[in-house]
């Protein structure tokens, strides 16, 4: 073995201790994550921020298994992967929603953009749910859902429509674009942050989000999340944010 492997071997390994201890410190110091600005990186290693609720926290809608998973090894897979990437480069040493932004659409950081993204965008997912959520949300988004959708029972059709219509792997969003509220979605790992939207909720659609649950059914589970976990209180703090 020469002395640049030996090298190699040493910094990964001190990334890694560091990576662990960059998370320990993240979860002492966030017990929640409260709202869109909890997802800025606190220091030079991303970490995986701690689930806002317990793996058994969303069943039935969303079981443990699928938590364990999604959370577990995807959301976690993507950490992982965007430390190995992004170590020595100008990335390293910036906030999570600055490496997305500065490596989007640019073709020789691809893979940065999309695992960085994907943390993103799993945090905010699993912040866009909670136990015992789903229903109406309250004044002043209630009359703004009004205003954009003609009623909320009307948004609740078009975001199932939209969750369900994406084609492949992607997301459904409820967006905020010049005070108009929108819904969007994104392919892959697409945010609406780089288009100059403001998310204020997501729903993954990812056959991974929802194939142990409902198999194909993707219909049926954006409707039961629509339905019992959307976490409107994360929604209205993103808007006034
Ligand atoms: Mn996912």
């Amino acid at each position: 073995m020469n002395s640049e492997s030996e090298g190699g071997i040493s910094r990964r390994n001190f990334i890694k201790s560091a990576a662990l201890t960059g998370a320990l410190l993240w979860i002492e110091s966030s017990s929640l994550l409260k709202g869109a600005e909890a997802m800025a990186n606190p220091g030079s290693i991303f970490t995986l921020p701690k689930l806002p609720y317990g793996e058994s926290a969303l069943a039935p809608v969303i079981s443990p298994e699928t938590i364990r998973f999604h959370y577990g090894r995807h959301h976690a897979g993507y950490v992982d992967k965007l430390n190995r990437l992004a170590a020595g480069t100008e990335f390293a040493d910036l906030p999570l929603e600055q490496v997305v932004l500065r490596s989007a659409g640019q073709a020789d950081k691809t893979a940065i953009f999309n695992n960085a993204a994907q943390i993103w965008n799993h945090t905010f997912y699993w912040n866009s749910l909670k136990p015992g959520g789903g229903g109406q949300p309250s004044a002043p988004l209630k009359d703004k859902i009004g205003s954009a959708f003609g009623g909320y029972s009307e948004f609740r059709s078009q975001f199932v429509d939209a969750a369900t219509g994406q084609f492949g792997s992607g997301w459904a969003w409820l967006v905020s674009e010049g005070g108009e509220l929108k819904i969007v979605t994104t392919s892959n790992a697409g945010v609406p942050l780089v288009h100059g939207q403001k998310p204020l909720l997501t729903l993954d659609v990812w056959e991974h989000a929802y194939y142990l649950d409902y198999q194909n059914r993707r219909q049926a589970y954006a409707e039961a999340v629509v339905d019992k976990l959307l976490n409107w209180e994360f929604a209205e703090k993103n808007l006034s944010a």
